[in-house]
């Protein structure tokens, strides 16, 4: 199988995905096959191009959502480690390509593994995809994983309280306010790669920058994934802040709403 030539601009996406994999690994976010990431990256890729790569070439039988057809995007490998993806991203995930009527898909760039396949959660992330194309095109990449801190926060009362769970979070320190401007999703635990937990990531994504998925994980979607990580970085720090303060025996002061009001000039 021969691989499609990457156009420059893929190849600089797929640096930052090693790049990012490696901070979740560092940050105990990626546990074993924890976390999956992928990219639409169909506005890079040549149309011609990809139809002679495609040609002859047999689709695996999926039932991707119909605005979905034609979709070029990059995803992580069912049981692959996000790990491997620092120095090995061709063995652990690919480039797949979504046939006319999208009922299949065929890799046209990595996926190396022996017995490789794409994530099981290829169902929620085609459907954001298709999903940010029409409603937040900017938006290509999208990260899932296991931030300690979320998800702890996912076991505690202030979940059923979205509004306070977020002035919580954000009266931490002013970067939190700003960075994460929209804020974090509680959202209701779903069973993993069902089309249930994609249908509740869609509707978080509506309104916040972060979908917390209840005692599981968290999954954030931005232009690319470095501003996917940092969004999910800097909103575990408020919970990681705030955590730590409690187990200080605190109640922190907190920024006051008037400060916090007054941040919203830079979001
Ligand atoms: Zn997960």
């Amino acid at each position: 199988m021969s691989d499609i030539k990457l156009p420059i601009e893929v190849q600089k996406e797929l640096k930052k995905i090693s790049t990012v994999a490696g901070y979740l690994w560092q940050r105990e976010w990626a546990e074993r096959n924890a976390g999956n990431i992928s990219m639409n990256l169909t506005s890079f890729f040549n149309k011609e191009d990809v139809l002679k790569q495609t040609k002859n070439k047999n689709y695996t039988d999926f039932d991707f959502p119909k605005g979905t057809a034609g979709y070029i995007l990059f995803i992580t490998g069912t049981g692959c480690y996000l790990r491997s993806l620092v120095d090995s991203i061709e063995e652990a995930s690919c480039i797949l390509h979504i046939n006319d009527d999208a009922t299949g898909y065929t890799i046209i760039w990595g996926g190396k593994r022996e017995g490789f396949g794409p994530t099981c959660e290829l169902i929620s992330h085609s459907s954001i995809h298709l999903f940010n194309s029409i409603h937040n095109p900017e938006n290509l990449a999208v990260v899932h994983t296991h931030p300690i801190e979320l998800i702890c926060m996912s076991h505690h009362e202030l979940f059923n309280n979205e509004e306070e769970l977020n002035r919580q979070i954000w009266m931490m320190c002013p970067e939190v306010r700003v960075f994460v401007p929209k804020g974090i999703h509680c959202t209701s635990y779903a069973l993993s790669s069902t089309a249930a937990l994609a249908e509740v990531t869609m509707e978080a994504f509506k309104t916040r920058n972060i979908s917390l998925w209840e005692k599981h994980g968290a999954t954030a979607t931005a232009p690319d994934v470095m501003q996917a990580w940092d969004f999910l970085d800097v909103a575990n720090k408020g919970a990681k802040m705030l955590m730590m303060c409690w187990a200080a025996g605190f109640k922190p002061a907190g920024l006051s709403d008037a400060q916090l009001k007054e941040l919203e000039q830079f979001t």
